[in-house]
């Protein structure tokens, strides 16, 4: 039996693991967080299906200055770090020509377009069948002006084969009746679905995983022992060393350190986002509801209303700007007149992203034994499953119908 360490035990980790025990494999978590922790918890939720434009888009450069100078803008810039993230900007704005923007969008659409198929049956074989919220999601705008900055994102979605219907805003409140009625224009998003609680669904999985025999070991990795092209060894914090026969780093933004002590160099920054569930809030939204103009949606969740979003580029271990999140649910009552926004719960996710927004999903050419799968950005929930079928095909080297090489490790 191959024994297969999987280091992280996010969302994307524990779906790694689920598919690799599935092939028949001893698989071991190595996971030094409560369990959901990492960027999942702090997730919409929503399975993005369609979600394939990536952040670098043409015209970028010119909106610089507005992320460095308001630090409440939807996309902010923390200036202290602009500088050390130089190489990472610079990487990011060569992938905002409008080729480039196209070329990424046809590899997410390919790998999006899997993800439900891939999320309904990670739920029916580890019980999680409750979880998936089979509505489609509704995106929000004031005015044209606002309506016209998703145009060429909806245009590009809708010509990857994404179903988008345009209404107005009142045919929206006639939908969800919790969404206000004076929205100039709203869009449908048929093919997005949510789940009903992101660390519920990160938490059931890990159970899952256990109660088949599969060992978490509550611990930070720091290091690996290798010999020329195979890793022998991780060595945890705690100064054990755990061997293996392959070796997975699925450790979200925690993959770029593993990454680099083998001498691979992948390019994962911590994009911040900011989460707030209001348990009490008094509006029965029954859709995620996205408003692009803040940068936000807000999801009904089973115990909580998640307001979330956002995203703040700053260095792995910037502290919160907890502002930022509380300007979002100031902003959320625009969407829902009448929200309680009492007794809030915030959270913070780092979002493991690379310059070229597509996920890192493979093994580097120098390792013989070692698989990447991270980078996943604002995608992580969505491609979760998706992600754990594709490293179980690429260890168990079977043939798949998904061109693997735009997630290589090594295209950087
Ligand atoms: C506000 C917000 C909204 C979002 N909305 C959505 C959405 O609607 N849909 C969607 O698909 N995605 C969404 N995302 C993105 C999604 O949350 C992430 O892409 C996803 O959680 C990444 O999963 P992961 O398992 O790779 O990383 P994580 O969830 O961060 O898990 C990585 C784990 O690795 C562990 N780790 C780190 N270092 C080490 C180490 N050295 N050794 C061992 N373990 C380690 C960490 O403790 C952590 O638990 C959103 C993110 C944010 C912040």
């Amino acid at each position: 039996m191959t024994h297969i360490v999987v280091l992280g035990g996010g969302i994307v980790g524990i779906s790694v693991a689920l598919s690799l025990q599935k092939d028949g494999h001893a698989v071991t978590v190595i996971e030094p967080a409560q369990v959901g922790q990492g960027a999942s918890w702090a997730s919409c939720g929503c399975i993005a299906v369609g979600e394939v434009v990536p952040l670098s888009q043409p015209g970028m450069l010119r909106q610089v200055p507005k992320w460095l100078l308001d630090s409440e803008a939807p996309l902010a810039v923390r200036p202290a770090t602009a500088l050390r993230m130089l190489p990472w900007f610079l990487k990011f704005a060569a992938n905002s020509t409008e080729q480039r923007m196209r070329a990424i969008a046809a590899d997410l659409a390919q790998l999006t377009f899997q993800a439900t198929a891939d999320f309904k049956s990670q739920m029916a074989e580890y019980g999680v069948r409750d979880m998936l919220i089979e509505r489609p999601i509704i995106k929000v705008f004031d005015g044209e002006a606002d309506k016209a900055t998703m145009g060429g994102a909806f245009d590009l979605a809708r010509e990857m084969g994404c179903t988008i219907d345009d209404i107005s805003g009142a045919e929206a409140h006639e939908i969800d009746g919790a969404i206000a009625p004076d929205f100039r224009y709203a869009s449908v998003l048929r093919d997005w679905s949510f789940v009903a609680d992101c660390v519920r669904l990160v938490q059931q999985l890990h159970t899952a995983f256990e109660a088949r025999g599969g060992r978490v070991v509550a611990t930070s990795a720091r290091g690996f022992k290798r010999e020329t092209h195979a890793v022998t060894s991780v060595v945890l914090d705690t100064g054990e060393e755990v061997s293996a026969d392959e070796f997975v780093l699925a450790a979200g933004t925690g993959t770029k350190a593993l990454a680099a002590d083998l001498g691979v160099t992948l390019p994962i920054e911590g994009l911040m986002g900011y989460w707030t569930g209001l348990p009490e809030p008094q509006v029965d939204l029954k859709h995620t509801v996205f408003y692009p103009a803040g940068g936000f949606g807000i999801t009904p969740h089973e115990n909580t209303l998640a307001v979330a979003g956002t995203i703040e580029i700053a260095s792995l271990g910037a502290k919160p700007n907890w502002r930022r999140a509380d300007v979002l649910v100031e902003r959320a009552r625009r969407v829902l007149p009448g929200l309680n926004t009492a007794n809030p719960e915030r959270r913070i996710g780092r979002r493991p992203f690379v310059p070229d927004t597509r996920p890192v999903i493979g093994r580097p050419a120098a390792l013989g034994n070692v698989v990447v799968a991270s980078g996943h950005g604002q995608l992580g929930l969505t491609l979760g499953a998706t992600t754990g079928r594709m490293v179980s095909d690429i260890i168990a080297q079977r043939a798949t119908n998904t061109d693997m090489k735009p997630f290589s490790p090594d295209r950087f």
